[in-house]
């Protein structure tokens, strides 16, 4: 048995709920809680000080079964291998659950970025690519954007993998600059996509996005971007809050205004158009939806008896434990969970991809045409499952991705 930690024993018991109730053969059970492969490298890089400093940087493919392995690169000082395999366990059952041909993979470098230059950055980005570059490429594994990753860093990943291979790849990491192959609407997609959810769940609630109350903890790409798009839906956003602290307004926040503040000051803490808001409050707001949309384990045991949303929309991976889950079905809460909420980034990074291959580009009405057909038809399959094995969305979810998988894996069988 792999060890592991909170994060990914979180991801083990959620798994468990659902292959239980499939029967999983004990065989594929093993196989599927289990990470193919590791890597664990070291980055030295030449501080501007002139000091050389050595970053632990991970790559985990998780599973490959469908396709390459798909996921993001995330920067902060809190990564570790458990959370980064966690990470990729996700990326396998939500590339399932989404239906696109890709297996699970995420990268982690333990580095504080906010204490780091541009350049110092960079040179991080290409030792890193420089380490792992032996297992990345289209056809094996295409990394992303996540936490305190961006488009700039993609490009510098795809020019170090380039400028390896002798010749230039568009195709080996997705979230770059449309000028380079990017797609358009990948960097709003995982926030679309978050109130293409929250719309449909709305419907199946019976309740109109039109006048409902938001708050949303994390305001970055996935929180900011969905926050935007569900003013738009006509929603109010009664609270927002990100690492320093936060905002409210039970009348609305102005959310251009708010974007626009976090442009210069990064964060939301200080913004005139509400009250301040503790951090922690962000759950006790009276809202109707509620998007946790910053890092793993936000919602537990503690906090999950505060919450008054009816419907919880996980923008974030992992932001619920086990436990707080339960007490928010228990309650009625209405959550939909991390693998169907968030996959619109994923969805957008297959179109990416798919464009890249081709060297035929589509509009942004393609592409969120297609990201809408796409969500919402993940969201129906995952709520019929719900329905017909009378369980949570979090376990039907899994119980589509986990078929789907073993499926694959039986008609493919054992190599050995
Ligand atoms: P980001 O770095 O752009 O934003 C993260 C936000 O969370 C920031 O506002 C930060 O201040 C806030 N935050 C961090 N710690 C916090 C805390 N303790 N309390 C409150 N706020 C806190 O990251 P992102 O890309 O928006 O990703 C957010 C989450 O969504 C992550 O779990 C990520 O894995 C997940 N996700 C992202 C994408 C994507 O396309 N970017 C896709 C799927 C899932």
């Amino acid at each position: 048995m792999t060890p592991h930690g909170t994060v990914f024993s979180a991801m083990l018991q959620e798994f468990e709920g659902a292959a239980r109730i499939l029967n999983l053969d004990p065989g594929l059970w093993q196989m599927l809680t289990h990470p193919k492969r590791q890597i664990i490298v070291s980055c030295p890089v030449q501080m501007d000080s002139g000091e050389i400093q050595v970053f632990t940087g991970y790559r985990v493919q998780y599973n490959v079964t469908l396709g390459p392995a798909k996921g993001g690169i995330r920067y902060h000082p809190g990564v570790t291998l458990d959370e980064v395999t966690a990470l990729a366990a996700w990326m396998t059952w939500k590339c399932a659950v989404a239906q696109l041909p890709f297996g699970g993979g995420k990268g982690g470098v333990i580095c504080d970025p906010t204490k780091m230059s541009r350049r110092e950055l960079e040179a991080l980005t290409r030792r890193y690519t420089a380490e792992i570059i032996d297992s990345i490429g289209p056809d094996k594994d295409v990394p992303a954007p996540d936490v305190n990753t961006n488009e700039q860093v993609m490009a510098w990943f795809s020019d170090t993998y380039s400028m390896h291979v002798g010749h230039t790849s568009t195709s080996v990491v997705t979230g770059k600059p449309v000028e380079m192959g990017g797609s358009l609407g990948r960097r709003e997609a995982t926030g679309r996509g978050v109130m293409i959810v929250a719309r449909e769940a709305a419907k199946h609630l019976g309740f109109d996005l039109r006048g409902s109350r938001v708050a949303v903890q994390g305001f970055g790409n996935v929180g900011s971007i969905a926050a935007d798009l569900l003013v738009k839906q006509g929603a109010r956003v009664v609270g927002v809050v990100d690492w320093k602290g936060g905002v409210a307004n039970p009348k609305g926040l102005d959310i251009a205004a708010l974007i626009a503040h976090v442009a210069e000051h990064k964060t939301v803490h200080g913004f005139g158009g509400g009250d301040p808001l503790a951090a922690a409050d962000i759950f006790k707001l009276d809202t109707d939806i509620l998007i946790p949309a910053a890092l793993e384990n936000q919602i537990t045991i503690d906090n999950a008896g505060e919450i008054k949303a009816r419907l919880v929309v996980e923008g974030a991976n992992g932001p619920t434990t086990p436990d707080a889950h339960k007490m928010l079905h228990d309650r009625g809460v209405f959550v939909v969970p991390d693998i169907l909420a968030n996959a619109g980034g994923v969805t957008v990074s297959y179109f990416e991809w798919v464009q890249d291959r081709h060297g035929y580009f589509w509009t942004e009405k393609e592409v969120n045409e297609r990201l809408e057909a796409k969500m919402c038809q993940a969201f129906e399959v995952v709520l019929q499952t719900a329905e017909k094995f009378k369980v949570d969305m979090r376990t039907a979810a899994y119980i589509v991705a986990i078929n789907r998988v073993a499926t694959v894996t039986r008609l493919r069988g054992m190599y050995a």
